[in-house]
């Protein structure tokens, strides 16, 4: 009997929310209290020493030792009032989870002494054992060490009792071992490369930063129930399940009220949020049911990334008082929408403006021109880079399922801009424009944020959307590291602004005036760029045909998509930038392919244990219930009667058998494929062998098992159904 799932559910009923008490009614009075921001450097430091941490954050100069020394002194003062006992370097490795090892502050002296010990040497670098993280064969078997290196780009913090440090982490050959690093560097290149171009308009810009607001969605899902599901418990997502009557189209739990328990576990979350300084700022309900999003105000890229890190680390810790377990995976159920992050990136600049944001002015609006139309040109030019960047077996669920923006990659632009465009080129096209024209044109652009911010109905179906004054790259996965997707965008485009300039120059040198030459350019880049470009919906059958048309990529699964890593393009655009060496991309690559394969191979376990040892067997037992049944109406009907009554029951008895043996061969076929894929040696084969032998059983599976748990007694079922997990408050 299914006992426990009935428990589970019991359990569920009798819960009721938490009560939060907030630390003060005011967020101001402890917003970042767990943070070592500039306050308390101020505070805890000489003013040397701060001067010198500051001048790294902003210009990414070098810390002298001594220097680290003293901060090191602060830092542990700091954390010292906060009650904390040891600290760790906190780095993001290729897992896509963050990884730390505590180390006590104390070192144990002669006589069973100790004293309280940390320096520069322990704040500046650590050397965790890098062999248990993914490293793609950079690691030789004889040099396990790693290191991880200080980020005092990123300020340290404290949870619980430890004083967590951000860190890069790279292999004992210097190559990266984690998102941050390559992040970094394009950041860097990023920088140089934007600010050169804004010297055209602005002599005052004098350094550019990527500027990220990510949207985190997740589902929410009780603890009890969770714990009934071993899929859930380990893979994140549900393997099995009928959807249930009611799912998402009565389209009422979008921006509907936040039940109660959901919004306590919110507050908790989002004090613990502000208390390490992570600006989260708005909460709503999501278009399934049980699912949420939060999102926070934007920041400096590589700080928003370590943020969404930190939030999905605190999400699952708050979650769990709450008795819920948070879902990060990008498709936890079938037939109801997934979960995504949307990136929102734009790049700011010193003198405190959004160059993503159309201005006022003709000048500050060929400025906005050239950014948007490099985006737009770094896109096109790379969009299977950008495909790549957001492929993983979880998001293989989404992109492309009519209902996350699709693996195709197109941009949209709003109606404005698109008629601006075509404009242009019309112009262009019958002739030279006059000065006049141009001034015009310029000044009609500085109208466009106030049209597109006010114009609510705005394309979701987008993967990459200009929103106003940002484009929002909306295919990410929920459950990945933002800086996947940010060290490919902020790459692509470096590469597109140096070459810009490099364009323009060369136009200016033949005597071409600056702001013609500017233009020139980017006419020819709107042209060459226009068919990615789309308006339409893109989770419609014609746009798969348009797009095949217009010669766009429609790469679907993982294995394919992440071809773009490795393309001779890829790999030298990360080596002009010095973002990555070749030898670190195609470790990624085969990071990449082997977690792809790693996760599929779980599934397809998980699938195999659940068919053979909950359903078949619950399935035999209410046959044999339904056998039972027959055999008495023998007992009691004449051979006539016996005909009538009892044929719905053979016909369940018969169906039963069916799906059983379905199960059971395809349970069978699927293992040994998986056994012909495990000898595969190449990482790349391997994967596709999973992607194309392995998978397939999993719907042919699924779809009968879930017909079972449509006519098997719901008393006998031994998972929670689709409608305890996703409507139970
Ligand atoms: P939605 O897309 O849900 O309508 P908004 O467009 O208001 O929501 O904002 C979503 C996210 O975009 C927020 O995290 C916000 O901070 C971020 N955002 C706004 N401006 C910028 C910018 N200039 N750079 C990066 N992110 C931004
Ligand atoms: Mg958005």
């Amino acid at each position: 009997m299914a006992i426990h799932r009935f428990k589970a559910l019991e359990e569920v009923l009798d819960r009721v929310a938490v009560n939060i008490d907030l630390p003060s009614d005011n967020v101001a009075d402890y917003y970042g209290k767990n943070v070592f921001g500039r306050d308390s450097m101020r505070e805890y430091l000489s003013e040397e020493a701060y001067n010198s941490v500051m001048s790294a954050v902003d210009t990414g100069s070098k810390i002298e030792r001594k220097m680290a020394d003293q901060v090191a002194a602060a830092m542990k003062s700091w954390a010292k009032t906060k009650g904390v006992s040891h600290y760790t370097h906190w780095f993001q490795p290729l897992t896509g989870t963050t990884a730390e090892k505590h180390d006590a502050f104390f070192t144990p002296l002669e006589g069973g002494r100790a004293i309280e010990k940390f320096g520069g040497d322990q704040l500046v670098q650590q050397e965790p054992d890098a062999s248990s993280f993914p490293n793609g064969g950079i690691r030789n078997t004889f040099e396990a060490r790693g290191y991880t290196a200080w980020d005092p780009t990123s300020p340290a913090f404290v949870i619980g009792k430890t004083l967590c440090i951000p860190t890069i982490f790279v292999s004992y050959t210097g190559e990266a071992l984690d998102f941050k690093t390559p992040l970094l560097k394009a950041l860097h290149a990023l920088d140089k490369a934007a600010t050169e171009v804004c010297q055209y308009f602005d002599k005052n810009i004098t350094k550019v930063t990527a500027t990220l607001g990510w949207e985190q969605e997740y589902f929410l899902v009780d603890t009890a129930l969770f714990n009934a599901r071993p899929d859930l418990m380990m893979t994140g997502r549900t393997l099995f399940g009928h959807a249930p009557a009611k799912g998402q189209q009565l389209e009422d739990h979008y921006f509907g009220s936040i039940p109660d328990r959901a919004t306590s576990f919110m507050r908790e979350l989002e004090v613990e949020c502000w208390l390490l300084g992570v600006p989260i700022k708005t909460r709503h309900n999501e278009v399934a049911p049980n699912q949420f999003e939060c999102a926070p105000v934007f920041e400096e890229c590589n700080l928003a990334v370590d943020h969404n890190q930190l939030l999905m680390d605190v999400m699952e810790k708050v979650a769990r008082r709450h008795k819920f377990r948070v879902l990060l995976h990008e498709k936890p159920f079938a037939g109801v929408n997934g979960s995504g992050k949307h990136n929102n990136w734009s790049l700011g600049t010193n003198t405190g403006k959004n160059l993503l944001s159309p201005g006022k002015t003709p000048k500050t609006n060929l400025q906005f021109l050239t950014f948007f139309i490099n985006t737009i040109k770094a896109v096109h030019d790379n969009a299977d880079l950008m495909r790549a960047s957001i492929a993983s077996a979880n998001n293989d669920h989404r992109l492309g399922a009519n209902e996350a923006p699709p693996a195709i990659m197109s941009i949209f632009i709003g109606s404005q801009l698109t008629q601006i465009f075509e404009e242009l080129e019309k112009k262009v096209k019958s002739g030279k424009m006059t000065p006049d024209e141009k001034t015009a044109l310029k000044l009609g652009i500085g109208k466009i944020p106030d049209i597109l911010l006010d114009n609510t109905d705005r394309n979701r179906t987008s993967p990459f959307a200009f929103t106003g004054n940002k484009f929002e790259f909306r295919a990410v996965g929920s459950s990945a590291n933002c800086a996947g997707a940010m060290t490919v965008l902020n790459s692509i485009m470096t590469d597109q602004l140096v070459l810009f300039k490099k364009e323009v120059d060369g136009l200016i040198n033949k005597g071409v005036e600056k702001d013609e030459a500017v233009f020139q350019v980017l006419v020819g880049y709107i042209k060459s760029s226009r068919n990615i470009l789309f308006e339409g919906n893109g989770y419609g059958e014609e746009w798969v045909k348009e797009a095949a048309n217009r010669g766009l990529n429609n790469i679907k699964t993982t294995p394919q998509a992440l071809d773009a890593y490795v393309s001779e393009k890829t790999l030298k655009l990360f080596e002009r930038h010095q973002v990555m060496s070749h030898r670190e991309q195609e470790a990624r690559h085969a990071i990449y392919l082997e977690t792809y394969t790693k996760k599929i191979q779980i599934e397809s376990r998980i699938i195999g244990d659940l068919s053979l040892n909950h359903i078949i067997p619950t399935a035999i037992r209410y046959q044999n219930l339904l056998i039972d049944n027959v055999r008495k109406m023998k007992d009691i009907f004449n051979e006539a009667e016996f005909k009538t009554n009892a044929s719905t029951q053979l016909e369940m008895i018969k169906e039963i058998s069916e799906r059983i043996s379905i199960i059971k061969l395809s349970v069978e076929d699927m293992t040994e494929s998986r056994k012909k894929a495990n000898t595969i040696e190449d990482h790349k084969k391997q994967a596709i062998a999973y992607c194309d032998k392995v998978k397939p059983y999993f719907d042919t599976i699924r779809y009968n098992a879930d017909k079972l748990e449509l006519i098997i007694d719901d008393e006998l079922w031994p998972l929670p159904k689709y409608r305890e997990m996703l409507f139970t408050k």
